[in-house]
């Protein structure tokens, strides 16, 4: 498996951009990190040109907002990057946004859950804007679905929960020959495994909550693409609805993102030994992985994808006992979120009844990861 190797378009490799994108001393105290800055308002000069005044009020942007989406962008390949509250925050401001009543909006229909809630309830029922969601691992599938008022297609790329993989290459030109935008919800991919604007995304998400921080303790989310297009989202989503990213948590993801390009490849191994070692058990039911060749998607994960990333799906024979291999863990914490350093484990549904584990596989030692699921298992 190659994971993340460098691009060799004449940038500097990810590693270094993960390091000195968005970094500098301190001008004034020469500090080598970033101050955190906390103030709500910045002092302007006596005639003011609102159009080149770097900061006026924290809501709409801090300097510690700006350094990490110079950072992100750096890493995406991106124009522009705007950091939002929360994964969340960045696409449903982006949504609401860009569409107005009368709009139709395509989304997976494997996508996150108050993304879901968003287009199957709020949008239709309150604001006018038609949605669908679809089977986006078929392209077929969403071009079937495409109306004259079609604005956005939205891909969640891998799904959560389930890995689903949707092909970014092929639904590019179907959402464009229609006239609309494409958005990537890329949170799974780590970033680093996956780079949707290269295969014609306008638009990529990353909820900063889950790899990008990596350690699970701060919130944030990113909306990255050409400054043109951002320019209004920004305005619409951070300004007037007010989805900022607070300074703390902006500090903290900064700090987390320096060892990104550390901290993926070891997710992607460490998941595959546990995919294998789960594959071949006899107390285990199926497992699902991208970089497992009994993935539906095994060959278009290879293709899209840098590596497999860290989350994959298992169930055990006999589902009565979900609960007791969940209490004989010791390393993996019944817990939600994921791409944290920790191993976390918890039982999550298809959305249509189907149940199973879902599992964000840490950094921990590949062979203690093992071991702990062998004796969890061994009564099952
Ligand atoms: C967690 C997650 C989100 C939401 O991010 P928050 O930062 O928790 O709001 C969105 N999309 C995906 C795929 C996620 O895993």
């Amino acid at each position: 498996m190659t994971c993340m190797k460098q691009e060799e378009n004449g940038r500097l490799g990810l590693s270094t951009r993960a390091i000195h994108a968005g970094w500098e001393p301190d001008a004034e105290t020469h500090a080598v990190k970033r101050p955190l800055v906390m103030a709500n308002s910045y002092e302007l000069p006596p005639s003011v040109d609102w159009e080149t005044v770097p900061f006026v009020y924290a809501r709409d942007l801090n300097p510690n907002g700006r350094w990490l989406e110079e950072l992100l962008a750096a890493l995406e390949g991106s124009e522009d990057c705007i950091a939002t509250a929360s994964g969340v925050s960045a696409i449903n401001g982006t949504f609401f946004a860009l569409l107005s009543s009368g709009d139709h909006l395509i989304a997976s229909q494997i996508a996150y859950v108050s993304v879901r809630t968003m287009l199957l309830e709020h949008f239709p029922r309150r604001f006018g804007i038609a949605t669908s969601l679809v089977d986006t691992t078929d392209p077929e599938a969403v071009r079937r679905t495409l109306t004259p008022q079609t604005k956005l297609i939205h891909l969640e790329t891998p799904g959560n929960p389930t890995t689903a993989i949707s092909d970014i290459a092929a639904i590019a030109p179907i959402a464009h020959s229609a006239g609309a935008l494409l958005s990537v919800d890329s949170t799974w991919s780590g970033l680093l495994t996956q780079h949707p604007l290269l295969l014609g995304a306008d638009i990529v998400f990353h909820s900063l909550s889950k790899y990008i921080n990596g350690h699970g303790d701060a919130l944030g989310g990113a909306i990255l693409g050409a400054k043109a297009l951002l320019d209004p989202i920004r305005k619409f989503a951070v300004k007037d609805m007010g989805s900022c990213i607070s300074p703390f948590n902006a500090w903290q993801i900064m700090r987390g993102s320096a060892t990104l390009p550390l901290r993926m490849p070891r997710h992607c191994q460490n998941a595959l030994r546990v995919a294998e070692f789960l594959e071949t058990h006899p107390k285990v039911a199926w497992v699902r992985y991208p970089g497992l060749k009994s993935h539906p998607q095994h060959a278009l994960a290879s293709r899209q994808m840098d590596g497999f990333s860290g989350m994959l799906n298992f169930d055990i024979r006999d589902p009565r006992q979900r609960p007791e291999l969940l209490r004989r863990l010791k390393l993996f914490t019944h817990a939600t979120s994921l791409g944290h350093d920790e191993s976390l484990i918890m039982v999550y549904d298809d959305f249509s009844g189907n149940e199973f584990f879902r599992v964000s596989v840490g950094l921990e030692d590949a062979d203690d990861l093992v071991e702990d699921l062998e004796q969890a298992l061994v009564l099952m």
